[in-house]
């Protein structure tokens, strides 16, 4: 392996943020993509501008995270408040402003940032250690407990540094990054010390840290952490939940085969894993993620994409264990979701990564944030009876920051391009300039995706060239609903529905194509002015899950392009929990408000039961109802909610309505 290290180091170091050999393409990153469209362009403008004020708010004002670096620089014994892993959340906040800041160029804002930096930067203790948490407690317990989120806080430094970097080309935050690597370095790697990371962050990070240095140093100790897991007896810290499966580590990482523990450490992790095989070759890594992939998406995630079952874990249960009013489907983990399948595309150059990341990203992730850009959700649950709002904040604040850093680089996952062609993975009003060999290709999209299927693109080389270019043909327009057996479209058999694939036109004529790996790829000799046309059938679509899911047994969800539906109460009065929605219910597609997002909202005329006058028998009625995207509901205050619709009257409940003004979420 240390042979094909020094070469992929080579490579890398001559090409800086290019695909690297073990990887079919490399995405376009988002600083080089404009996004214009009617959907994400209004969300990342209200991330730049009411989320993020909302995150320096809380981070800076309402709770003590900047004060614990001011004290440690202040250096006169004063106490730490708050909890280990804060310090993160002001790097996470701080790696969102330099996305933004790349869109959303803001003077005061880039102050307030730099201010902060230097807050961080003073922290920093001579040896390149730096964690408000242990200098204000007590510096000797430094790095004795692997659960203390040391190097997940160092991790999300890193992230932040990088990024901050790349925007501004401001150093100050990088070289606090690197001396803390440094430091971790030569206290693990070089120090021979038994330990692994607690929650994984530091591995993708130090990937991270490594592109933008080109010092293999950092690789080196990125795949030291992978290597770490799965070593018998090198932690000594159990407990209810904190065991090597809750960590991931009971074996290691390339012998893993199942998905266990905490879900954002699990995403994390792979991710992390991900990009150390596509720098270092190693197989070993991406067999082992194939077989875990499987296990989440066949058998463990949501219809939104979201993951982890259980609260208590923060995590995974057992396989099929999907409950709904009770989902822990933490912001986090979509976000996760949305890491790992992007890198695992890039690696296998497979669209199937790409549905499960639309789906994660458009359903279980933009739910965590508000319509408004200033509430939250940290568990996305898939039924309610009015329990579950939106908040300001949390106690543990990891989800906010990082649905704001997903948003506002949501760029990232749009474009891709390998020696060979360009790739379209997502489909976002936008445009890109990217270099082909000697050739310069502007492409330019324009759709009203997600609530409409017809996609335009314009192809502008600067000279005429051959060249592939890769269409993503999402799953749920051809085939079955999701890659596995876990959900299909209803009334098809587990072998799926084969829907016809659609023509694309290349200049008004239809155009040959051949499908690779869930892509349509035209290769011609690409001019200046082609223009490539293509529609996908939107007809809403009910899905029915696998009969291992018990929770959604003789039930519907409802999906439309790559949006799943649910039914709220705030526009359906009479009640979401005692509908009756048999699976061939003809669902209508309508423009419809939510607050002042304008979407496609769905309607049908159902039945619905309720107690007769007497209160000792039930009086079926038909009604109609609305269902709107779930991402958009818990906007307009407490309301019940439904994802899973009943099919028949057993799994109706009656008067089961919002009980809660104020609920459990975190
Ligand atoms: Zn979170």
């Amino acid at each position: 392996m240390k042979k094909i290290l020094l070469l992929t180091t080579l490579l890398v170091g001559l090409r800086t943020f290019s695909q690297t050999p073990s990887q079919k393409f490399e995405f376009v990153n988002f600083s080089q993509v404009n996004i214009t469209d009617n959907f994400w362009k209004p969300k990342i403008d209200k991330v730049a501008t009411v989320t993020l004020k909302a995150c320096i708010y809380q981070t800076e004002i309402k709770t003590p995270r900047i004060r614990n670096f001011e004290k440690v620089a202040n250096n006169k014994g004063e106490k730490f408040e708050g909890i280990y892993y804060d310090d993160s959340d002001v790097y996470k906040a701080l790696e969102a402003i330099a996305y933004a800041l790349k869109t959303h160029p803001d003077p005061a804002l880039e102050a307030k940032a730099d201010e902060w930096i230097d807050k961080v930067a003073a922290a920093q203790l001579p040896d390149g250690y730096l964690d408000t948490y242990f200098t204000l407690r007590d510096i000797n317990q430094r790095w004795t407990n692997i659960e203390a989120h040391e190097d997940y806080n160092a991790g999300h430094l890193i992230e932040a540094a990088v990024a901050y970097y790349n925007v501004t080309g401001k150093r100050k935050l990088l070289d606090v990054a690197i001396r803390l690597a440094n430091h971790i370095d030569s206290t693990f790697r070089l120090g021979n010390k038994k330990w692994f990371s607690g929650h994984e962050e530091i591995e993708l990070a130090l990937v991270k840290l490594y592109r933008v240095t080109n010092d293999d140093r950092y690789l080196k100790l990125a795949d030291w952490y992978l290597q770490q897991r799965g070593k018998a007896g090198i932690y000594n810290y159990e407990g209810k939940w904190f065991t090597p499966a809750y960590w991931q580590t009971l074996k290691p990482v390339k012998d893993q085969t199942e998905i266990t523990g905490h879900a954002v450490r699990a995403m994390y992790l792979y991710t992390g894993a991900a990009d150390a095989a596509a720098l270092t070759g190693d197989n070993g890594y991406m067999n082992a993620m194939q077989k875990v992939w499987e296990d989440v998406v066949y058998r463990n995630m949501y219809i939104t994409g979201g993951i982890g079952s259980a609260g208590d874990n923060e995590g995974f249960t057992k396989d099929y264990d999907l409950p709904n009013e009770d989902a822990y489907c933490e912001t986090c983990a979509s976000v996760g979701m949305v890491l790992w399948n992007q890198r695992m595309c890039q690696l296998t150059g497979d669209s199937k990564y790409i549905d499960v990341l639309e789906r994660s990203l458009y359903n279980g992730a933009l739910d965590g944030l508000s319509l408004t850009g200033d509430h939250f959700f940290y568990d996305n649950v898939l039924a309610s009876n009015g329990q579950h709002q939106r908040r300001e904040w949390f106690g543990t604040a990891c989800c906010p920051a990082n649905i704001a850093r997903l948003v506002t680089s949501v760029g990232n996952y749009i474009y891709g391009k390998s020696d060979q062609g360009i790739w379209v993975n997502l489909f976002v009003g936008s445009n890109t300039n990217i270099k082909l060999g000697n050739t310069d290709v502007a492409i330019k999209m324009e759709t009203n995706y997600p609530w409409d299927g017809k996609v335009t693109l314009m192809v502008n080389p600067n000279k005429k060239t051959n060249f592939k270019l890769h269409i993503r043909l999402p799953e749920w327009s051809r085939r079955d609903i999701s890659p596995g057996d876990l959900y299909f479209p209803a009334g098809s058999s587990l072998g799926g529905v084969f829907y016809p694939n659609p023509p694309i036109t290349v200049n008004g004529h239809d155009a040959e194509y051949k499908i690779e790996n869930g892509y349509a790829v035209i290769q011609r000799n690409w001019q200046r002015g082609d223009k490539v046309g293509f529609t996908f059938n939107m007809t809403p679509k009910a899905i029915v899950a696998s009969s291992d899911v018990k929770m959604d047994g003789d039930r519907i969800a409802l999906q439309r392009g790559p949006l799943i539906y649910c039914v709220e109460g705030a526009d359906n009065k009479q009640g979401v929990w005692n509908l009756i929605v048999p699976t061939n219910t003809n669902f209508t597609s309508t423009d419809y408000k939510v607050l002042d997002e304008s979407v496609i909202a769905l309607q049908a005329e159902v039945s619905s039961a309720k107690a007769n006058e007497n209160g000792n028998g039930i009086q079926i009625e038909r009604r109609k109802i609305v269902a709107i995207p779930y991402y958009c509901w818990a906007n307009r205050g407490a309301n019940d909610m439904q994802v899973w619709l009943p099919v028949k009257i057993r799994e109706v409940k009656i008067n089961y309505s919002s009980k809660y003004e104020d609920g459990g979420n975190r």
